[in-house]
């Protein structure tokens, strides 16, 4: 039984009292003793009830508060029972030792108030501190360490007098710490990547992008998430491959090394600012970006590099990307097309007989043209594409083929057009016109460099035409290696000597008699193989070689006829033929004087003949070359006519002797009398002009017959005799002369 239960109390207390009064109902002469008996051992037993119960109570309660007193003092929080003046009623053991609280003096009021983080500069009210759900204290612990206690109090029990507060605590001291560290790591981190001015961005998905503060001042963020087309768009144009290039290279490209890039992206101060942006793909995890990048301003960096980039990679006539600055672009465009699998053309470009034009209209013009030129090609360099100088008047498109076939030859269609049409002030009666030749990236080449000379084997292939496009086929390339070979071959040929001048007779049609002599190439191959001229001289003419052909063509043919005049042979004219090379020459006056004095042949033995197209594509300053060697007393023959404008207006500006009837007209003249008239005509005009006529390739009589009635001078053809070496023809001569006597 509970003893301390009051109700069992009463219930014994009452079945007691009944049974006293039944007994004394029943046996009414013993109810005085009965109910003396009853009171005193009620008496009784109240008294041993009460020490039982007062004995137990003690007991009992004695025991509870020692295992409270005991759970709360070692409890592993804070515990505080205090009052409305803030004074301690209990303290457990760890805020104690918290607080370096040591034996039972101390005060109570200022320790709890401590405990509490309350001072002058933080006072704070007991409803403060019982409303707040949890209220952060900071306070100096013992071993003089910051110490924070998250306390959260409730009202205990309210007396009349007091109103106890429990407040319970936890030491997050450590976590503090830890926050705190990883707060000012963070906010340190950000400000040093401010003051460094490095921006981060970070993905990991390659389609969002997360930016630091950094970079969102640089770029001028709205906020610091942006997506990949926002990204994008903010890059340069021009710079939008390379970085398409870098994000590509980080989702395919395994290796783990932090890669580079230079790229332009819009700046907070609405400029394009150079970046570097430095970049790593990490590896894919839950916790790490994929992705993570570096952006550093780099613009001061790039003006310092674009000074000597200027020295290296501009050209300084032109202003344009030269040689070195094509070569870096071209590879790197060549290995963006590897990655990101697209395509772009190059079209390498050169300007007709440039050398003609800087010789004739003088160096500063010849430079203006090239200026002029690149800023043209310059108009037709689209995003991502270069356009650069190569040397002299080679330069070079790259260009991005978005499938468009006909884009390279539209391009360079419309560069040569725009380029025929810039020919104003010195140029102005100047023919400019420009061959081009091009190839495809990567697809016509295993590196730049590669795809690049295919570009110029279509050149090339061109031949030496003006005004040529050729896109490149891998048949070209057997051609070019054979055509590069010849060029080897032909160079040893000339150091040795296996060039000979092959001289085939011009007759005078009225008397029969040789009046003159062509003196024709041939390549005598060591094996005794003879080449004809058309399977070299254009080879020679597209290299250096040809000038040393011209030279000794000049002067082996002008010993020649001198040795002929000096073994008493009749006086005839030595003609020979040049190149546009030869005879735009600016010092072309002096090579044929040196070589008539070197010989002792007279200037009038000497005849020059040069083809219509030759002397039409730069009419003022074929004139002046042409004057300058009659003023020699050097004839001039138009060489070919027919052939090209066959315009007889030209007879009146050129200051020519001699027209030269081409071999067509020859073939058909016995049979077609349209070529018979205009041949007729022709001659009937030169002679107005007193010009000379001869014709080419006169194979029988009959032709010799009708040209002779037709009022033609002189005759040449295998009718009279083929090109033949020197001895040969002194042969003819005696034979000629024996004729004709
Ligand atoms: P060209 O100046 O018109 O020379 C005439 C060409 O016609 C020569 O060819 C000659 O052999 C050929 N020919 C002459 N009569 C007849 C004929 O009756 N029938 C036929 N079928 N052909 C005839 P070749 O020697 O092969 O020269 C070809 C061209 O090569 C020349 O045409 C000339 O433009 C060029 N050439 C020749 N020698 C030289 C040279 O020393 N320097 C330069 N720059 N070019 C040269
Ligand atoms: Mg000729
Ligand atoms: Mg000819």
């Amino acid at each position: 039984m509970n003893l301390n239960s009051p109700l069992s109390a009463s219930i014994v207390i009452v079945v007691a009292t009944c049974l006293v009064i039944a007994y004394a109902q029943l046996f009414p002469d013993m109810a005085w003793i009965v109910i003396i008996t009853y009171i005193s051992t009620m008496i009784f037993l109240s008294i041993i009830l009460a020490i039982l119960a007062w004995f137990y109570r003690k007991h009992k309660s004695s025991i509870d508060a020692g295992e409270m007193a005991g759970i709360i003092e070692n409890l592993d929080v804070e515990m505080i029972i205090w009052t409305e003046d803030f004074s301690a009623v209990y303290m457990n053991r760890h805020i104690r030792e918290l607080l370096g609280i040591q034996g039972r003096n101390f005060d109570q009021q200022a320790e709890v108030m401590r405990a509490f983080g309350i001072d002058s500069a933080n006072p704070m009210t007991v409803t403060e501190i019982v409303n707040s759900t949890s209220h952060e204290a900071h306070f100096t612990g013992a071993d003089e360490e910051p110490v924070t206690i998250m306390w959260g109090t409730s009202i205990m029990k309210k007396t009349r007098k007091h109103t106890l507060f429990f407040s319970t605590g936890l030491n997050v001291t450590e976590l503090k710490k830890t926050q705190f560290e990883l707060a000012s790591t963070n906010d340190l981190f950000n400000y040093s990547m401010g003051i460094a001015e490095i921006g981060l961005v970070m993905s990991n998905d390659m389609q969002n992008f997360i930016a630091s503060p950094e970079t969102v001042r640089m770029l001028a963020l709205k906020n610091n998430t942006l997506s990949l087309k926002t990204l994008r768009s903010l890059v340069h144009p021009n710079d939008r491959l390379t970085f398409d290039g870098a994000l590509k290279s980080t989702c395919t490209d395994n290796t783990n090394d932090i890669k580079s890039i230079e790229i332009r992206i819009s700046s907070a101060d609405g400029f394009y600012h150079w970046y570097t942006f430095r970049y790593k793909d990490m590896n894919r995890s839950d916790s790490l970006p994929i992705f993570s990048g570096a952006i550093i301003d780099s613009t001061q960096e790039h003006e310092k590099d674009l000074i000597i980039e200027r020295l290296a990679y501009i050209d300084e006539v032109t202003e344009i990307a030269n040689w070195n600055k094509l070569m870096d672009v071209g590879q790197e465009t060549y290995e963006q097309c590897q990655l990101l699998e697209c395509s772009y053309w190059v079209i390498v470009l050169d300007i007709d007989r440039f050398h003609i034009i800087n010789d004739s209209s003088g160096y500063q013009n010849g430079n203006y043209i090239l200026k002029n030129f690149a800023n043209i090609i310059y108009k037709f360099v689209t995003p991502g594409g270069l356009g650069a100088r190569i040397s002299g008047d080679n330069f070079a498109v790259i260009l991005r083929n978005y499938g468009d076939d006909d884009l390279p030859l539209r391009t360079a269609k419309a560069i040569q057009d725009e380029f025929a049409k810039s020919a104003v002030g010195n140029s102005a009666t100047i023919n400019l016109s420009c061959s081009a030749g091009y190839s495809r990236m990567p697809e016509d080449g295993d590196s730049f460099l590669n795809v690049f000379e295919h570009a110029e084997f279509a050149l090339k292939s061109g031949g030496s035409e003006n005004n040529t496009i050729c896109g490149y086929e891998a048949s070209m390339h057997d051609s070019i290696i054979g055509r590069n070979a010849l060029e080897r071959e032909l160079a040893l040929a000339i150091d040795n000597n296996e060039l000979q001048l092959f001289y085939q007779p011009k007759i005078d049609l009225s008397t029969g008699r040789i009046m003159g002599v062509e003196a024709l190439i041939r390549w005598i191959k060591p094996d005794g193989t003879i080449v004809r001229p058309d399977a070299f001289v254009p080879v020679a003419e597209s290299s250096h070689l040809i000038g040393k052909i011209s030279e000794f063509v000049l002067s082996e043919g002008c010993r020649q006829n001198k040795l002929w005049q000096k073994m008493g042979y009749p006086e005839i004219v030595m003609s020979i033929n040049f190149t546009s090379t030869d005879f735009y020459q600016k010092d072309l006056k002096d090579k044929v004087f040196e070589a008539l004095v070197k010989t002792g042949l007279d200037a009038k033995y000497l005849e020059v003949e040069l083809t219509e197209t030759l002397a039409l594509s730069d009419i003022d300053y074929a004139v002046s070359q042409m004057n300058k060697l009659r003023e020699l007393g050097v004839k001039l023959a138009m060489d070919d006519f027919g052939t090209g404008y066959s315009s007889l207006s030209y007879l009146q500006i050129l200051p020519i002797t001699l027209l030269k009837l081409d071999r067509s007209f020859i073939i058909d003249i016995e049979h077609d009398n349209i070529a018979y008239e205009i041949v007729s005509s022709v001659i009937r005009i030169a002679k107005s002009k007193k010009i000379e006529t001869i014709a080419e390739g006169i194979e029988n009589p009959n032709q010799e017959d009708i040209l002779r009635k037709a009022g033609c001078d002189f005759g040449q053809g295998y009718y009279y005799g083929k090109p033949m070496p020197a001895e040969k023809l002194q042969e003819f001569f005696e034979e000629n002369m024996k004729k004709t006597k």
